[in-house]
């Protein structure tokens, strides 16, 4: 799934192909993508409307049109953006905007669990990530004290703390394994527990990692792609995500796959040492609610 990354990406790509286009025409082909609205809501309010700023929060891209008109887009599993000259129909197309340019940007996606949704008003946009969204990572906001603010006092593992989207937004599977190894800590310790020099190493780590992702145009492991349908190439650069078996870059020992916040997560077992605390309590469990929409 695309994450913070991935999603500042298509951004990029998007901004100077869409931004002072009108959209001509808009069709919702698959109701599923914008309910409980009806389609030809969605369509109404985008048809004829200059897209002023392509925007993103955490996971999210966002089209501002003119008269404070905002369409927020999520692409979840296999979601992509496309923008084509020729007006050739790909598999599993959801949703088309046709700009006055003549091209036309195509939501594609195979598994239909991308939305879209249109907010009227700057303060109705507010609203939607404020009940969604915690801080944004890349931003000043984050810093090792509204970090430690965050994990005072929490129970949590830290990768199920991480991949809550409504405390950091756009962290996912990949960034959080890769920041927790550059952190040197172990996915399943407690976030509560952490001194502040770790705070402040996983804060200086999540930035790098996403840092990072963004330079290498994301990672393509899946169903991910760029506007133009060229692929990522962070992951050839995973430090621990996907790379069992294989050497830690940092003490050569042997990378391992386990569980933690219900996902498959990478690490070294001798750079991430496992917590005391619960290498006596293998079990549990962190809460489903913890892992957010990620
Ligand atoms: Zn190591």
């Amino acid at each position: 799934m695309p994450e913070l990354p991935e999603v500042e990406t298509i951004r990029r790509q998007l901004a100077p192909a869409l931004e002072g286009r009108r959209i001509v025409d808009a069709r919702v082909l698959d109701p599923r993508w914008c309910e409980p609205a009806p389609p030809e809501a969605i369509e109404d309010a985008l048809r004829g409307r200059t897209i002023e700023r392509a925007g993103r929060r955490g996971k999210y891209l966002i089209l501002s049109l003119e008269d404070d008109v905002h369409l927020v887009m999520h692409l979840r599993m296999t979601g992509n953006l496309l923008i084509s000259a020729d007006h050739e129909s790909p598999a599993h197309l959801r949703v088309t905007l046709d700009l006055d340019d003549g091209r036309r940007l195509m939501f594609v996606d195979v598994r239909r669990f991308g939305t879209g949704d249109v907010l009227l008003g700057g303060d109705a946009l507010d609203e939607y990530f404020e009940s969604r969204l915690g801080v944004e990572p890349l931003s000043a906001d984050f810093t090792t004290d509204a970090l430690r603010a965050l994990a005072r006092g929490r129970k949590q593992p830290v990768k199920a703390f991480l991949l809550n989207q409504e405390r950091i937004a756009g962290v996912g599977n990949i960034y959080a394994d890769e920041a927790l190894f550059r952190a040197k800590l172990h996915p399943l310790r407690q976030v509560g527990t952490l001194r502040r020099p770790q705070i402040e190493a996983l804060r200086d780590a999540v930035i790098e990692a996403l840092e990072l992702g963004i330079d290498s145009k994301g990672a393509s492991i899946d169903d991910y792609r760029h506007v133009d349908g060229a692929r990522g190439s962070f992951q050839d650069r995973f430090l621990v995500y996907s790379r069992a078996g294989e050497p830690c870059v940092r003490c050569g020992s042997t990378i391992v796959k386990l569980r933690a916040a219900g996902r498959g997560t990478y690490i070294c077992p001798n750079c991430q040492r496992r917590p005391r605390a619960s290498a006596s309590a293998p079990s549990s469990r962190p809460a489903r609610r913890a892992l957010g929409s990620s």
